[in-house]
């Protein structure tokens, strides 16, 4: 996954171009800028890429999906319904905005629950996050028909997933606004940064304001301008844009090299009988970014995990202990250990995580287990990798 590996000297170009102006900030200053506009570029190719009418890139995908959020109204007291296993920043994103994350299972797609999302519906909620975990999906055809239903808005969190397609739609451009992120560790990297796209223009709009302290961005004197609304500083720089300008335009580059090192782990754990694959909706395609298999119980998937972390087989997670991507270690949410005064009603809201119950969760993530496809690898590393993790896994299940 991540497009740092492969970083070379049309990053290099973008940047320098960037320095020799001297202007690294994206608005204004038009006449010093030597007609550099790299965020604005950035912003055109994603929409031209992904087939939007717009594109709002910010400071991390983290300030992406708040913006999202922020621009369809939703805030103080609203529900959002997300996964069990995705990223903190999904659940960050929306207490920023002064919403309540409302947590739900997943199922085999290591995404939403349709069921549990169903039953999560109440008279607050507001919208609906699926995040598509790993270079896969939610079930995209069924969140729609429920967001229909209940006048929701549908954000993708697309952050793992760039590149991959619902019935040929990119993720991220199905529901009524999709979030990336660029940052260090992504598909495609600008260092730190994010993007949100969407086709409904009033939002797209409102995301140009929000992101940038209100600014209307209208004329070509940045104190004369108005603010229609309040905003904040979500700006992504021309530096961070430049680095994503370089490796955005390698993105087809970049996904072909992860299919091609996937389908050739895949290929090989095929033929291991008692592992099963993580469930791809029906019309969708990965994007590659990681290859996720389950075994047939918690014991053996831990002893896989140590297996290969033994031999020498990197970058393969096991997410049931994971701080970071599953809410059973998220102890500082549960506790609410704010730094600041945290609003009464959003400390309220937050009550059920307590409490509530995710062995369905459990039963999925336990038997897990997500291997990232990295870009740099050769092939014969490749061919050597798949080689050992069979022989890690079938020595288990023998045992
Ligand atoms: C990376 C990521 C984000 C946001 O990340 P930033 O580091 O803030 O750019 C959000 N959700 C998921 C699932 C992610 O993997």
């Amino acid at each position: 996954m991540p497009g740092f590996e492969l970083f070379g000297e049309k990053e290099k170009s973008e940047v320098l171009d960037v320095l020799e102006s001297g202007i690294l900030m994206r608005y204004g200053f038009d006449n010093l800028r030597n007609g550099h506009f790299k965020a604005k570029d950035l912003e055109s190719e994603i929409t031209k890429r992904f087939n939007v009418s717009h594109s709002q890139l910010a400071s991390s995908g983290t300030a992406a999906i708040s913006m999202a959020l922020a621009v369809a109204g939703i805030g103080a007291g609203d529900e959002v319904i997300i996964p069990s296993f995705t990223f903190v920043a999904s659940f960050e994103a929306i207490l920023l905005i002064g919403a309540i994350p409302i947590v739900v299972d997943i199922d085999d797609t290591l995404t939403l629950d349709i069921e549990s999302v169903k039953k999560s519906i109440t008279s607050k909620t507001k919208a609906i996050m699926p995040v598509h975990m790993c270079g896969s999906m939610a079930d995209m055809g069924s969140l729609i028909e429920i967001s229909n239903k209940h006048s929701l808005i549908l954000i993708e969190d697309a952050c793992q997933a760039i590149g991959g397609t619902y019935n040929g739609i990119p993720l991220g451009t199905i529901g009524d606004l999709g979030c990336f992120s660029f940052d260090f560790v992504k598909t495609v990297t600008c260092g730190e940064g994010g993007v949100v796209v969407t086709n409904n223009k009033e939002f797209a709009l409102k995301l140009d304001y929000f992101s940038d302290h209100g600014h209307d961005h209208v004329g070509n004197n940045r104190g004369a301008e108005s603010h229609p609304y309040i905003g904040y500083n979500f700006r992504i720089s021309e530096l961070n844009s430049a680095v994503g300008l370089a490796q955005f335009r390698r993105l087809d580059e970049f996904l072909e090299i992860q299919k091609n090192n996937y389908t050739i782990l895949r290929n090989a754990l095929q033929e291991i009988d008692s592992i099963t694959f993580r469930t791809v909706p029906k019309g969708g395609v990965e994007s590659y970014a990681f290859l996720n298999f389950y075994l047939n119980d918690i014991q053996s998937a831990k002893a896989v995990a140590r297996s290969f972390s033994s031999s020498g087989i990197d970058s393969c997670f096991y997410y049931l202990d994971n701080n970071w991507h599953y809410i059973n270690n998220w102890d500082h949410f549960k506790e609410i250990k704010s730094l600041y005064p945290f609003p009464n009603e959003l400390a309220q809201g937050l009550k059920y995580l307590k409490t509530k119950d995710f062995s369905k969760s459990d039963y999925y993530i336990g038997r897990n287990i997500s291997c990232l496809i990295k870009l740099s690898w050769t092939k014969e590393e490749v061919t050597e990798r798949a080689k050992i993790m069979v022989d890690c896994i079938n020595a288990v299940i023998k045992n």
